[in-house]
């Protein structure tokens, strides 16, 4: 007799259902030999299946024993299972059980891979095969098209490809018709000469010249097994494969390659959701920065524009023109004010926003003789901006759009278009920090070139030069204008002298003209330049000298450009105001210019410091919506992966039955969700770049705040999402398909046999 393959001894089946127990196989003992061609038949509800599962390693007995060449099995665990179905069982069934989505080659080669063989042996063995079943010259077609009859050669094709000692077939033949059934059965014959071959068949007459053996059962129990033809007599052959690397990430590719749309959908909702993260997280890590939150206080610095950084040398020094090219060159930065204290100086230049003016009549007279007249005060309102001087631009910026630049001070640059320039018009200058809260100057400008950046007006360096002097020597704080350019009614000092000459404005020397009488002699006291020349001018001195009375009002002084130069030094500021592109950047142009040697800080951090209690509801309000949001986007990831990934779950039973095991079959999933995340995220990436390209300003906001380190956070977070669907996945398939590899021992079968 041939070797010995498989023998049962009284082994039992029961299905357990929620209050039912049904007997599956009762008390069978058989024994089967290599070169059998075993058919088994019986009525519907006999328990063919149940056999040929059990012999399969599909289903699991309760008692009696199945012995393997030899060897018990009942202690078998689920990885045990699947190790003897990769090693030893072919298994056809009636719905085929190929792959759909796969080339007709394809299907033939994963069962050979899955079996251990290696990818070259794989292929030529498999277009072996091919010629054999006669399905050759269809091997590129999708196994999905086939006909009936190709599909259940193809399933033998695959049971061949198997160097398994057994092959198992459930009525292969139910679909055929007689002409396609006799071919399946002499390839079912020939694969017999050195196998087992069982067929479970209702019509017994196919298999009658072919097959060695007949059994029949009933309700569980042998009823007949006659000896039909000697079995075929063969060397044993063991053919157990290798375990192979990266089967995993084959059997992966052979998921995606059979469904092209779905893959494609896949793709499309990890991309979105990846999107989707990127700017619900990134807002949320956004809203984390509460500075936003905070009232300004301005006591430091009155301009706490958000974009607005100051910087000077960790020595103290002046800037000088390396500084600023080194400060230029950093990443993020859009202009820099060489004069860092005009910054912090309010004007106004658009009457009736940024300033306007009162007229309030006043009476001095009696009731018989009323002496009413005019009194005329100009203010800024809180529209009013903060000056600025021609900056300096990265290399490369071009600064003016039309026009040229200021010669003197009463010439300005202009944001907007060329129709501006020759505008003339007056603007208002208030230092609130340094001056009494009515001191103010008017000036009368003219626009002489217009430009693209920024807003309002530009103004010549003079004026910068004047404010970082008197600010350097703040215990002083005079203030001096070159005035060598201005023309009487160019400028004007609103405000009553008397205050100015208390030490809030200075206005300094040259031939002073008013508008009030002036004797020559008092105009003489007013040129202070040559005392200061001479060194001995104290600031009380100036005080003492300064005849000028409470009742003028107005004050137009003229120095020489080269007086100016000694009043206004040379020097340049110690203190820069750099712009930065964006709020978003200040960490980062922070550390840069602490790098390269400076100390630098944002005015608008310093500055925020009390909370405001309505800002601080947005901002948790943006908090909370943005948590409850990537929360929703987590949660649909989750399910509609769960839900996209669980179609798979009929393929990996196929790969099943061919020898995938759960472990391969779990990292083929983990696999399939790595690669759908890196594409999906880098599409998603590829989308934020467009959005911020086309302008979208919520999403450009959050790339321009999420440094790198941020983007790995956020890619991190969807990875997640992924990951815990491809768990819940797994465990479903691990469920689904090897019911065996779970601890638990109340299976459920109608999920096992479904
Ligand atoms: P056959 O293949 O000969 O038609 P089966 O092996 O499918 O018979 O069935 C044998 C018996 O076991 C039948 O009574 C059937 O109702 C029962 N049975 C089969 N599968 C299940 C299952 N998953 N759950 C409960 N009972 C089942
Ligand atoms: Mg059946």
């Amino acid at each position: 007799m041939a070797e010995e393959i498989l023998r049962l001894e009284h082994v039992c089946k029961y299905y357990t259902g929620s209050s039912t127990v049904v007997m599956g196989l009762n008390d069978l003992s058989l024994a089967f030999h290599r070169g059998e061609f075993v058919a088994i038949t019986g009525e519907s509800g006999s328990g063919k299946s149940t056999l040929a599962h059990v012999l399969s390693g599909i289903l699991p007995y309760e008692s009696g024993e199945m012995y393997f060449m030899g060897k018990p099995t009942s202690h078998f665990d689920g990885s045990d299972y699947a190790h003897y179905r990769r090693d030893h069982i072919s298994f056809i069934s009636q719905s085929y059980g190929i792959l759909p989505g796969c080339s007709v080659l394809e299907n033939v080669v994963s069962a050979l891979r899955l079996s251990g063989t290696d990818k070259a042996d794989a292929l030529s063995r498999a277009e072996e095969i091919l010629q054999e079943v006669e399905l050759f010259d269809l091997r590129s077609r999708k196994a999905g098209k086939l006909s009936s009859g190709q599909k259940q050669r193809l399933s033998i094709a695959r049971a061949l490809a198997k160097p398994a000692p057994i092959l198992i077939a459930d009525e292969p033949t139910g679909n055929l018709d007689p002409e396609n059934s006799e071919k399946i059965m002499q390839l079912l014959s020939r694969a017999a000469k050195n196998r087992l071959v069982i067929l479970i068949t209702h019509e017994f007459s196919e298999a009658e010249n072919v097959a060695t053996r007949h059994i029949s059962l009933q309700d569980g129990k042998l009823i007949m097994d006659t000896q039909l033809a000697p079995s075929a007599t063969c060397p044993p052959r063991e053919a157990k494969g290798k375990p192979q690397k990266f089967l995993s990430s084959y059997v992966s590719r052979l998921q995606l390659s059979g469904r092209p749309v779905w893959s494609a959908l896949v793709l499309l909702f990890f991309t979105l959701t990846a999107f989707a993260v990127f700017a619900f997280l990134g807002n949320f890590i956004i809203a984390l920065d509460d500075t936003h939150t905070r009232v300004y206080d301005n006591s430091a610095f009155r301009n706490g524009n958000q974009s607005r950084i100051v910087a000077v040398r960790t020595d103290g020094a002046p800037m000088t023109q390396t500084d600023y090219n080194t400060i230029l060159s950093l990443e993020y930065i859009a202009s820099l004010e060489c004069h860092g204290y005009v910054t912090d100086v309010n004007y106004g230049y658009r009457e009736n926003v940024d300033y306007k003016w009162t007229h309030t009549a006043v009476d001095e007279g009696t009731w018989d003789n009323p002496q009413v007249s005019m009194s005329s005060s100009v203010q800024l309102t809180d529209k009013a901006g903060f000056l600025q001087t021609l900056p300096l631009l990265p290399e490369g910026q071009a600064f003016l759009t039309a026009g040229r630049l200021p010669q003197k001070l009463t010439e300005v640059v202009m944001a907007g278009d060329e129709n501006l320039i020759g505008t003339t018009m007056p603007v208002v200058i208030q230092d609130v920090k340094h001056w009494n809260i009515s001191a103010l100057i008017t000036l009368q400008v003219e626009v002489v070139g217009v430009t693209d950046h920024g807003e309002g007006l530009y103004f010549h360096d003079s004026l910068g030069k004047a404010f970082t002097h008197y600010t350097v020597h703040e215990n002083r704080s005079w203030f001096y204008l070159p005035c060598e350019d201005l023309q009487p009614g160019e400028v004007r000092f609103n405000d009553y002298v008397s205050k100015m000459i208390q030490g809030q404005i200075q206005c300094l020397p040259g031939t002073v003209r008013s508008e009030a009488e002036l004797a020559p002699a008092d105009l003489d006291k007013l040129i202070f330049l040559k005392k200061i020349d001479n060194g001995d001018l104290t600031q009380s001195d100036a005080l003492w000298r300064t005849p000028i009375h409470t009742s003028m009002l107005n004050l137009y002084a003229q120095v020489s450009e080269e007086d100016y130069e000694k009043l206004v030094w040379a020097q340049a500021s110690d203190q820069v105001s750099i712009t930065i592109e964006d709020y978003a950047y200040t960490d980062r142009v922070l550390e840069a210019l602490r790098q390269a040697g400076y100390n630098a800080l944002s005015p608008f951090r310093e500055g925020s410091t009390e909370k405001d209690p309505a800002l601080e509801q947005e901002r948790l309000q943006t908090l909370k919506v943005c948590g409850a949001a990537l929360l929703a986007i987590v949660a649909l990831q989750i399910i509609v992966l769960r839900a996209l990934f669980g179609t798979q779950t009929e393929s990996y039973r196929l790969l099943s039955n061919i020898g995938l095991t759960c472990p391969t079959a779990r990292l083929s999933l983990l696999w399939q969700v790595l690669l759908f995340t890196a594409l999906g995220q880098l599409l998603g990436l590829g989308g934020i770049g467009l959005c911020s390209a086309l302008g979208v300003e919520r999403i450009r906001h959050v790339v321009r705040y999420l440094p790198g380190a941020y983007v790995l956070l956020l890619s991190a977070v969807h990875l997640l999402s992924a990951l815990i669907a491809a768990l819940w996945v797994q465990r479903s398939i691990t469920a689904q398909v090897f019911p065996l590899d779970r601890k638990a021992t109340d299976l459920n079968l109608e999920e096992v046999t479904a």
